[in-house]
């Protein structure tokens, strides 16, 4: 008899999308004439940068001639881009990454949600609340997890990010083994200074604990003193691994491209105590079940290093940025309590004493506007909403108007 893995009926079904789908679905019913705009969803909007679709046609039309023709790339992807990451996006902010401890994929979200399974079932693991919610159910599915109770899974040490830490969570109180942190934060748009990231580190070091830091939204980063790299933080390379996505920075959500940095020195412990480096483990366990990033899609990936593609990626960013500023400064002026939006695409809003999902259809039905409600993130999420800045200006420009409108 064929019996399933009975971690994945412990499993919360996720309404959230399927649920504002739901709503905004029966409001434009009611209010046919209304052009509704979404500010909810962390997908871009804007067109791939041209040094990427230039790179992109050229590669194709290398695939279309025997001579240049390429099948099987290297799993761990080409050369020329984990050159072109280690040297722009480490080495050149003086952190110590060679191009072999760079693995290219497909997505982030596959790195974040494949990575838990070269440890061990029975470590203890730490997770923001609100966060991502890959983290989580990738864990529950693995059975590192009890059962749901009151808005939790048994057996996890929630991380609350909450006003009062400044969206930024305490040290655990308890011992943990494997510790998740995402920063330019999702959903918060809170970021880490380089003192408080180092704590963590040395919290990683004193308790032969593991990092996995989420870096997927660091091109975001505006202020200069924030790291954008956890390896820009003494003693990170031995207790840590970097996620990052070309989704973000050269709008790749569609194109697929992202990347894991596993330091050589990284290591995990056997139940004996014996030492291991992570490096050959994922190594391993990478060649075994991925087969590499198509070549045009690295080539569009390598562009982003290009001068011209460095000039885009930033005008990209900034464009993005300049609608979270808006955002920010239209719901303060409103005398809204909210975080992110300076060094993150998002804006993490206070619903004043709402709940989140009666905060999501006030701006529904009296603005039109579509948010997420924070609930979805997590226990710690409720009674907060995100909006997102991924629009064009000029429908975030409406969309704050609408709000204005409506909430004054
Ligand atoms: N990590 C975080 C924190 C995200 O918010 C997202 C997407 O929204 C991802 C990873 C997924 O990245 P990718 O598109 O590379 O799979």
């Amino acid at each position: 008899m064929i019996t399933i893995n009975e971690h994945y009926l412990k499993l919360q079904a996720s309404y959230l999308f399927s649920d504002i789908a739901k709503r905004v679905a029966a409001f434009q019913e009611k209010n046919p004439e209304m052009e509704v705009i979404k500010l909810g969803i962390g997908d871009v909007t804007r067109a791939l940068p041209q040094a990427c679709v230039e790179a992109l046609h050229e590669a194709v039309d290398e695939m279309a001639r025997d001579a240049s023709f390429r099948g099987y790339g290297p799993e761990q992807g080409y050369g020329f881009l984990r050159e072109a990451i280690a040297e722009n996006d480490f080495q050149s902010r003086g952190a110590d990454i060679a191009a072999d401890e760079i693995f290219v994929s497909d997505g982030a979200k596959c790195d974040t949600g494949n990575i838990q399974e070269i440890f061990s079932t029975d470590a203890k693991i730490a997770i923001p609340d609100p966060v991502y919610p890959v983290y989580l159910d990738t864990n529950v599915m693995a059975g590192r997890t009890g059962t749901f109770a009151d808005g939790r899974y048994q057996g996890i040490c929630y991380l609350d990010s909450t006003r009062e830490n400044n969206f930024v969570p305490e040290l655990p109180a308890e011992p943990v083994d494997l510790i998740y942190l995402c920063f330019p934060n999702n959903p918060t748009g809170s970021s880490i200074t380089k003192e408080q990231l180092q704590k963590w580190v040395d919290y990683a070091h004193a308790n032969k604990a593991l990092i996995l830091f989420d870096a997927a939204y660091e091109a975001f980063i505006r202020d200069e003193s924030l790291p954008k790299s956890i390896y820009e933080v003494d003693g990170a390379k031995e207790v840590a691994i970097e996620f990052r996505s070309f989704s973000k920075n050269a709008g790749f959500t569609g194109t697929r491209c992202a990347f894991t940095v596993v330091p050589k020195e990284c290591a995990a412990f056997d139940s004996k105590g014996g030492k291991h480096l992570i490096h050959p483990l994922w190594n391993r366990r990478h060649c075994t079940k991925f087969n590499g990033v198509s070549y045009p899609i690295q080539k569009a990936a390598a562009a982003v290093y290009s001068e011209n593609g460095k000039a885009q990626i930033r005008e990209l960013t900034d464009y993005y940025l300049k609608n979270a500023a808006l955002i920010r400064k239209e719901i303060t002026n409103l005398g809204f309590d909210s975080v992110g939006g300076d060094n993150s695409p998002y804006i993490w809003i206070d619903g004043q004493g709402r709940d989140s999902w009666e905060f999501f259809d006030m701006l529904l039905n009296k603005a039109g506007v579509v948010c997420t409600p924070g609930a979805g993130f997590g226990k710690c999420g409720q009674g907060y909403i995100r909006l997102s800045a991924f629009n064009s200006y000029e429908n975030v420009e409406k969309a704050m108007a609408r709000i204005s409108d409506a909430l004054k």
